[in-house]
């Protein structure tokens, strides 16, 4: 998988510490269509970190093709 440009951009400037961090944050921020799929911020080439509370994003779902608001939540740290 590549990385966005921003997601490029970020990784570049910060330390590895930071960059990883941001990876592993932007990565439990999932984006859940009503249809059931779902993905993280960071597999759509977005970045979000030390970020809290739920939100609602209106797209277009790339499992059913439907637009309709996507919940963004933050799954649970228990790895
Ligand atoms: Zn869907």
């Amino acid at each position: 998988m590549s990385l966005s440009w921003i997601q490029r951009f970020f990784v570049s400037i910060f330390p590895a510490s930071w960059a990883k961090s941001m990876e592993e944050d932007s990565r439990r921020w999932m984006l859940r269509c009503d249809c059931g799929f779902e993905k993280s911020i960071w597999d759509m080439g977005g970045i979000r970190w030390k970020a809290r509370g739920n939100s609602r994003n209106y797209m277009r779902c790339t499992a059913c093709g439907k637009r309709s608001w996507h919940r963004m939540y933050r799954k649970a740290d228990g790895v």
